[in-house]
């Protein structure tokens, strides 16, 4: 069932990309083959607004009783309990303003430790806050339009599940990354000295609503880079291709994820881009700027993070077939209790340094879709996947499309004012040049470099300054890789 419909999927997609063509950009290469729900609804608009307008009737009609309804907006009491357990973990001073120091945060170390009430007899914290003096005195100001971004999709557990010749796998051999490869890019990322930031430190928002540049201070031999990873959904389609199915908070309340193997077990472990690199910066803190780590680009078409928490899993109604599926597979599929483990592992992310960007809701080409189903689209963002996530101002746009060209977003460009009325102030696309970052007054805009089979198969040379392709490649992908 699964694969016919995926077939269906990537014959419509081979036909709209056929016809769309790759002319704005010329690396944008998203995940076309998952955008079942965004192409199919070219068909299903006229419903679709219908229904839309019919749950904003609701809602308008007794916020009280959709609130109840969504179930979106419950579970805060729970949320308490597990700020109690973070609390535990309290390290003491010298460990706290060491890891602070690790992560170059050297003025809140040092805050820190002067802050201590026996800091005056306290030899061993005096020496360490000379030490992290020290050591800022040689920290210099990283030029921003130098800062590279680059990206991954899910991240491939199981090759030869991947890889098994399906109507999934070419795909998967252009866009995804296996974990056997991104531990090795992640190695060498490292030792060559790169460190994790955000765009919120290369750009920030003044409070009359202005943007502006921010300051990156780091050691020499320290390059700071931008990591996000997009569609963080274990879309329906990707079940049993070897690809983790969730996240989930442990008992230890560390997130990890769940992975089902092939008698239907289920284990718990890093088998994605989050708890793996959640590890990594574990055992190298200095990996991470102030405690940074990456962007989460999220649709809600299938739910966020594995978790079917979008409204038509409640109502049942224009369920596409494989969330019908889903639904007649868990007949105790309990709808309040999937969006508030949603909200626990999101809670977990955002206190580990995660962040979380709209990838739109319906993975919707920006560049090719009309203005008033943008906003209809953004509308759904909001109401059924920022109540779990959180509200974003960074939007991270689908298939590497864009909004505008290269030069920037002028005054009269209407989605950018759309956006920008919504709260969007960061805005990345996709684009293979090491470098491509634009902060103005308004806006912060960066371009991001995919790090998958395709871009490693055919551009190796495009990443020497990340890795070397010949030390990373999984000699299980098949080759040639599929080209675009
Ligand atoms: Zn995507």
């Amino acid at each position: 069932m699964r694969k016919r419909i995926a077939c269906v999927t990537a014959a419509i997609l081979s036909i709209s990309l056929g016809v769309s063509g790759c002319g704005l950009i010329p690396f944008e290469q998203d995940i076309p083959f998952l955008s079942s729900r965004a192409e199919n609804a070219e068909t299903e608009k006229k419903t679709e607004q219908q229904t839309i307008d019919e749950q904003d009737a609701d809602t308008e009609k007794s916020t009280e009783d959709t609130q109840q309804d969504d179930g979106l907006n419950e579970g805060e009491q729970t949320d308490n309990e597990d700020t109690e357990e973070a609390d535990e973990k309290q390290e003491n001073p010298m460990e706290q303003a060491a890891l602070m120091a690790a992560q170059y945060d050297y003025d809140g170390a040092i805050e820190l430790l002067k802050s201590q009430p026996d800091y005056e007899s306290n030899t061993d914290m005096q020496s360490a806050v000379s030490d992290y003096e020290n050591t800022k005195a040689t920290c210099t100001e990283y030029p921003l339009e130098q800062i590279t971004h680059v990206f991954f999709h899910t991240l491939i557990k199981d090759t030869a599940r991947a890889f098994d010749g399906d109507s999934d796998s070419n795909g998967y051999n252009q866009y995804m990354t296996t974990i056997d490869e991104f531990n090795k890019i992640i190695q060498s990322m490292y030792d060559k000295g790169y460190v994790m930031v955000s765009p919120h430190d290369m750009a920030v928002i003044n409070e009359d609503g202005t943007m502006s540049r921010g300051s990156i201070m780091l050691p020499p031999g320290k390059i700071p880079f931008v990591l996000s990873q997009d569609d963080v959904s274990y879309y329906h389609y990707m079940d049993g291709d070897g690809f983790a199915s969730k996240l989930v908070v442990d008992s230890n309340g560390e997130v990890k994820n769940e992975y089902i193997e092939d008698d239907g077990s289920v284990s718990t472990g890093d088998y994605d881009m989050v708890p793996l690199i959640d590890t990594f910066v574990k055992e190298h803190p200095d990996f991470s700027y102030h405690g940074r780590k990456g962007i989460l680009a999220m649709t809600g078409y299938d739910g966020v993070l594995g978790y079917r928490t979008d409204i038509a899993y409640k109502t049942g109604k224009k369920l596409q077939d494989d969330q019908k599926k889903f639904l007649e597979d868990h007949p105790d599929f309990n709808y309040k209790q999937e969006v508030k483990n949603a909200k626990k592992v999101a809670k977990a992310m955002k206190a580990e340094g995660w962040e979380f960007a709209s990838h739109t809701w319906g993975h919707k080409d920006v560049a090719a879709t009309s203005l008033d189903d943008l906003k209809r689209d953004d509308k759904k963002w909001k109401k059924y996947v920022a109540p779990i996530l959180g509200e974003t101002d960074m939007i991270i746009f689908a298939f590497g499309a864009d909004i505008g060209s290269w030069e920037g977003y002028s005054a009269d460009n209407e989605k950018y004012e759309f956006y920008k009325s919504q709260g969007y102030r960061y805005f990345c696309n996709v684009d293979s040049s090491q470098y491509f970052v634009q902060i103005t007054d308004d806006y912060f805009r960066q371009g991001r470099r995919n790090l998958d089979g395709y871009r490693m198969y055919y551009n190796p040379e495009m990443l020497s300054d990340l890795f070397d392709v010949s030390e990373v490649w999984d000699s299980s992908r098949p080759t040639p890789v599929p080209g675009m």
